[in-house]
């Protein structure tokens, strides 16, 4: 079997993020970058069916700009086999990812395909969902177990007040949520192999693909400072102000 993962850049989750003067977006000047969190579980979950057995081969796909190979090459370090980078000057949004992705899953046939369940900078979660319907295949999002069994794919989903696992007919499309696993952490002998693992570059005109959006972003805000905390003396003085300042009581 043959495990395609999708992986996004973002900025770093340890990061306070900067909004620009502007307003016209965050601030990436400076900042560290990372591989978005529930794609290093799918990275993990990929490389762990490998090491049981059940898979083959490992491609992870990147798509954005030239700096995404960082991040192509430390999910090489975590495991992977082999990496493909779409090239782009901009970050592409959703629908443009999607598309790209559903020409590389007819180039590559992948049995498997696993994504984050969303990118932690734009917060989107649409990228698996909409891949899925581009490409026909069945998807269980949010998954907190994978189970591969002959021509099928058990997911079990976090879904709101427990768990619901689903049967998907292979090839499938699977979204990471953060209790699947624990990603490992990567060996300096694991990052130093990684450096020699094949890595392709595309363009989204090789795969026929515009990726010209049709959103634009017409304001970016911090949240509201929040005000300091106070201490009261004693109980009666912590229910008076919770009755009479903060009116919740
Ligand atoms: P989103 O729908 O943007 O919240 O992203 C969900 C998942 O789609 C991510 O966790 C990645 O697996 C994948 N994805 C989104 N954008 C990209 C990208 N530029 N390159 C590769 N994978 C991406």
């Amino acid at each position: 079997m043959k495990i395609l993962v999708a992986v996004k850049r973002v900025i770093d989750y340890n990061v306070k993020v900067r909004v620009k003067a502007d307003q016209s977006d965050v601030d990436l000047s400076n900042v560290k970058m990372a591989l978005n969190p529930f794609c290093e579980i799918a990275v993990e979950e990929a490389v762990r069916l490998k090491e049981q057995g059940t898979a083959e081969e490992v491609v992870v796909v990147s798509i954005g700009p030239k700096s995404c190979q960082e991040q192509i090459r430390t999910a090489l370090a975590l495991g992977a086999d082999r990496g493909i980078h779409v090239e782009t000057d901009e970050m592409p949004d959703s629908l443009a990812v999607a598309k790209i992705l559903n020409k590389l899953v007819a180039e590559e046939a992948p049995q498997l395909v696993i994504l984050g369940k969303q990118s932690i900078d734009s917060d989107n979660n649409q990228t698996g969902q909409m891949l899925a319907a581009l490409s026909d295949m069945p998807q269980g999002t949010f998954a907190s177990e994978v189970k591969v069994d002959g021509d099928k794919v058990e997911v079990t989903r976090e879904v709101d007040g427990g768990l619901q696992t689903l049967a998907l007919s292979l090839p499938a499309i699977v979204t990471t949520d953060l209790r699947l696993n624990t990603p490992r952490y990567a060996s300096l002998p694991n990052i130093m192999k990684a450096k020699r693992k094949p890595l392709d570059v595309k363009t989204p005109a090789d795969l026929g693909v515009e990726t010209g959006s049709k959103i634009s972003v017409l304001k970016v805000e911090s949240p509201a400072e929040r005000s300091a905390g106070i201490k009261v003396a004693d109980v009666a003085e912590l229910v008076e102000k919770l009755k009479n300042e903060a009116k919740v009581l």
